[in-house]
């Protein structure tokens, strides 16, 4: 098996997504909307898992943690209070001359608009505007009213609403800390400049924990939490050699933070954030009960008052979901024949198996295949699929990154045995029909990491 691998582009990505339906553009039919995506079969089911196996990491199997959901349009007083009403900016330049609109500090990783694409300032000809703050946050208006009493945002965050329960959440859930509250949900933020596919979108599915800890406690936490999270990201089986820890140095920490690492991933666009892990000390539940009158405090059983310091690890859904396909795909050739297969983990592929009577026609393995199916349905997701040659259906599945197929052939009719394909070794071993539930079952559960690590 000889491995042609060129390092994947993004166009590669949004290609294959667009082609195996993962991912399409939003509001296509009207012109799109930039940078908007909806999501088609197999991008939702991917998202479910990686939203699942957060979850899972971070609350099923922790007894520290608790789940919250919190709304997405609060009252107004909250980002008041959070500093993002005053400060939730980044500095936009426009050019005079392509008329186009840039993030001052990203000016490098920015193309301008005219052909042969330069950066923004630097041809004689770019004119750029001096730096102005320009707000993240899409306003809107609750009730029939549209004026200055009525507006309201949609949170850029889902962290503040967390802050503000930690008062509901810490008595009724009878935590004291270190305990934390996690939070998966839709963020929205009117990026200058979105881009680079699923990377910067302007409405992202955030996953973000907030663990409150005493404070002599917090950078032990910090460090604590920055492990964890990245064995997480390699437990998805993302390649070691393309994750790495970035310290932000005093300049680019928020004024709260008193520590910050992001875990980057290599993108095809270079080293970018995939999540970032900070120690927000005390500052949100300081400013939320200066600005609400409510006391965000600990009383520990001697009565002594603390308001705990906070570690906060955030992520989006949408950038370990490029992370993980980039990571994932390979073009190859298998005998004379070219394949593309995402080594997904299995954990984390959209299909978990598929079904192929080898030859549909032939009503013996139709209704085997069938049956098979459908007592695999009721515990995974799983394809059934009779049309076309055999190498064409299993190639298919190996583009969306199922890790197993399952071939009812003629043998299957003499002594009731499938054989099992591995969508990564393509080796293929013989199964007994009735074993193959809890064969998939302990496939599942088993550790997995990238072949192409090497
Ligand atoms: P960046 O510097 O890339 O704009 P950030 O530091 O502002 O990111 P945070 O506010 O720390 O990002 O958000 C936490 C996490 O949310 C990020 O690590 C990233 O995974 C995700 N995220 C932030 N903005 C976006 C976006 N526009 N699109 C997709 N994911 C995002």
């Amino acid at each position: 098996m000889a491995d042609t691998v060129q390092p994947v582009t993004m166009d590669t990505i949004v290609s294959l997504c667009r082609r195996r339906g993962f991912v399409f553009p939003s509001s296509e039919i009207y012109g799109g909307l930039g940078s908007t995506y909806d999501y088609g079969h197999y991008g939702v089911l991917t998202k479910n898992n990686i939203r699942s196996l957060w979850f899972r990491a971070m609350v099923q199997e922790r007894e520290d943690i608790v789940a919250l959901d919190s709304a997405i349009i609060l009252n107004p007083s909250v980002w008041e209070a959070s500093g993002h009403v005053a400060g939730f900016n980044d500095p936009l330049v426009d050019c005079r001359t392509c008329k186009l609109r840039f993030r001052a500090d990203q000016l490098e990783l920015a193309s301008c608009g005219r052909k042969p694409s330069k950066r923004p300032g630097e041809t004689p000809d770019c004119d750029l505007t001096e730096p102005r703050q320009f707000n993240l946050m899409f306003e809107t208006h609750v009730g029939a009213l549209q004026d200055e009493s009525s507006a309201a945002y949609l949170r850029p965050e889902t962290a503040q609403g967390i802050f503000i329960n930690f008062k509901n959440v810490a008595q009724l859930a009878r935590r004291k800390p270190p305990f934390g509250i996690a939070q998966v949900g839709k963020s929205f933020r009117n990026e200058i400049t979105p881009g680079n596919f699923l990377f910067r979108v302007r409405e992202f599915e955030q996953m973000e924990m907030e663990f409150f800890v005493p404070p002599a406690d917090a950078m032990q936490w910090f460090g604590y939490w920055l492990e964890q999270r990245l064995g997480w990201h390699r437990s998805l089986g993302l390649r070691e050699s393309n994750l790495r820890v970035r310290e932000h140095d005093d300049s680019e920490r928020s004024h709260y933070s008193s520590a910050t690492s992001d875990i980057e991933y290599l993108y095809p666009i270079g080293w970018q954030e995939l999540e970032g892990v900070a120690n927000r000390g005390d500052f949100d539940l300081t400013q939320h009960t200066q600005h609400s009158g409510t006391k965000l405090e600990w009383i520990d059983p001697d009565g002594n008052r603390y308001t705990p310091h906070v570690i906060e690890p955030a992520v989006s859904i949408e950038r370990i979901f490029v992370a993980l396909l980039c990571d994932a795909y390979h073009e190859e050739v298998v005998g004379d024949r070219e394949r593309v297969v995402l080594r997904l983990h299995p954990q984390v592929a959209p299909v978990k198996a598929a079904i192929l009577p080898l030859v549909p026609r032939d009503e013996g393995m139709a209704t085997r295949a069938r049956a098979l199916y459908e007592e695999l349905r009721r515990h995974h997701v799983v394809e059934h699929d009779d049309s076309g040659q055999i190498g064409r259906r299993y190639r298919r599945q190996d583009e969306i990154g199922t890790p197993w197929a399952f071939t009812v052939d003629e043998q299957t009719l003499q002594d009731e045995t499938v054989t099992v394909r591995d969508r990564d070794s393509l080796a293929q071993e013989r199964l007994p029909i009735g074993g193959v539930r809890s064969w998939l079952d302990d496939a599942l559960e088993r550790d997995w990491s990238s072949p192409s690590s090497g």
